[in-house]
């Protein structure tokens, strides 16, 4: 079938096909982490949204340069240019080097990711490695004329930039009415209006990170590097630029303003967000006190949770959500999603075991077009999952006998099937760990059958309705055969 990607564009504010500018070549950039605390759930639906576009823009034939950063340097505690660099902060409270923070959380990010089987990115730059860049950015700025130098820092004059292009095109935010919301200036500031950003900040004595520049010692402001960096990797105009929603004011509205005063053109052709996820309704944040990381989720220790998720879960309960809408976490949601992928994850195996029939009934081609018009619908990755839920009642369903299918349909359905659940949901059969455990199980109910079959010969019934009473209360069903016996749990 002829694929056609639309996706939804944050900046025109509708749904649009996806042409690239120079197909098949696609370039993407993606907000990554500020590595200095551990990957939570907040970290976990942006990379599994832009690993399902990633995935599926590969399979439709792109080839993608995906440039995803990691943040060590610049941002800021608060996004109006004040407080403590978050990963200066943490240097300070453990005594250790900053870069010995960025190096650990680094580490320990991509390993949460690698679980969550999300692919890694063309290119990750970092922000450190990019600051003679994010220097240039500035002084292009300063020389079209958009920011000023004040005590040793640099501001991008955003009143000056809403003269000639219009600032908040893609928030929707008007200067005026932000100017009226905010208290004025109190005169101490280096600003000349409150909604200027910093593009390049003069260190105060304290502070660790620090770099030489024609207008002080000091560091980056935390947008300029997501402009300097799509610049250098993707060049004036590129593809895709996406993140979560959090994101979108005030930063990328920022970085919209950074490219056009520094290239004179608009730079992204597809702003694409993803929503944010809630706690049993409520936001995450660590002041909330709800707050859970990947690793207490994939271990269970966090007061929140009722037990242990596996990667696989986490990232098949993100994908069960459109991303665009909002996801609450609950534990019934994340023990459905367990249930569900386990059960589609058993329909594999059923479906490899499947023999054909001359003829059948089944039209398997249908549920290949569906699976496509969903992915081709904005990611619709819910519905895709709906359509393998329908093709696991079919595959069921012959395997019981009540319908027929041929060698071609079957064919299809297998390769539709293994290409949705796996290649482009990019879900996995659970880790090498639960595949022993499970073996292990398998094998101690088989012995303690034997025995229950033992016992039954020796015309105990006492023993042998004790070890059926007992399994049946563990969840585990036993149905007597003929020549033995035959579980499922
Ligand atoms: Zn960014």
């Amino acid at each position: 079938m002829d694929n056609k990607l639309i996706v939804y564009n944050s900046l025109s504010r509708k749904k649009e096909e996806f042409k690239p500018i120079n197909s098949p070549l696609v370039g993407m950039y993606v907000c990554g982490p500020t590595v200095y605390g551990d990957a939570h759930l907040g970290h976990a639906r942006p990379a599994i949204t832009f690993d399902l576009l990633f995935r599926y823009m590969k399979h439709l034939g792109f080839k993608v340069r995906y440039v995803r950063n990691i943040t060590d340097v610049g941002h800021l505690e608060n996004d109006a240019d004040e407080g403590e660099d978050k990963i200066g902060k943490k240097a300070r409270l453990e005594q250790i080097e900053p870069m010995e923070v960025v190096e650990y959380y680094t580490a320990r990010y991509h390993r949460e990711m690698d679980k969550l089987n999300v692919q890694r990115p063309s290119i990750e730059p970092r922000a450190s490695g990019h600051i003679i860049e994010q220097i240039e950015l500035t002084k292009k700025i300063i020389e079209n004329g958009f920011a000023y130098e004040s005590n040793g820092s640099v501001y991008f004059d955003v009143e000056k930039y809403n003269k000639q292009h219009k600032y908040g095109i893609l928030s929707g935010r008007v200067l005026d009415d932000l100017y009226s919301n905010t208290r004025d200036l109190d005169g101490q500031s280096e600003k000349r209006n409150s909604f200027d950003f910093a593009l390049w900040k003069k260190a105060s004595p304290e502070h660790i990170m620090r770099w030489p520049s024609p207008w002080s010692d000091g560091f980056p402001g935390w947008h300029a590097e997501c402009s300097a960096m799509g610049h250098k990797y993707l060049g004036d105009e590129f593809d895709i630029h996406g993140g979560g929603m959090d994101l979108l004011f005030p930063h990328h509205e920022c970085e919209i303003a950074q490219n056009t005063a520094s290239t004179g053109k608009n730079t992204v052709k597809y702003w694409i967000h993803n929503n944010m996820i809630t706690i049993n309704g409520q936001k995450m944040g660590k002041s909330l006190g709800n707050f859970i990381t990947l690793e207490d989720l994939f271990n269970g220790t966090n007061e929140v949770l009722e037990k242990a998720y596996s990667p696989m879960t986490i990232r098949f309960f993100i994908l069960q959500a459109h991303y665009r809408s909002t996801l609450d976490f609950s534990n019934e949601a994340l023990q459905a999603a367990e249930k569900g992928l386990a059960r589609l994850l058993k329909g594999v195996e059923t479906l490899e075991k499947l023999k054909p029939s001359n003829q059948g009934n089944i039209d398997a081609k249908e549920l290949k077009n569906n699976c496509y018009q969903a992915m081709n619908d904005d990611l619709n990755s819910p519905i895709v999952i709906a359509h393998l839920f329908d093709a696991l009642k079919t595959i069921n369903s012959i395997e019981a006998g009540k319908e027929t299918i041929d060698t071609e349909n079957l064919n299809v359905l297998k390769e539709a099937f293994n290409l949705f659940l796996f290649d482009i949901l990019g879900t996995q059969k659970e880790t090498q760990n639960t595949a022993t455990n499970n073996e292990v199980l398998k094998d101690v109910v088989d012995m303690v059958l034997n025995l229950r079959m033992q016992a039954k010969t020796n015309k105990d019934y006492a023993t042998s309705d004790f070890i059926r009473d007992e399994l049946t209360k563990l969840g585990i069903t036993i149905k007597d055969k003929k020549d033995g016996f035959e579980w499922e749990m």
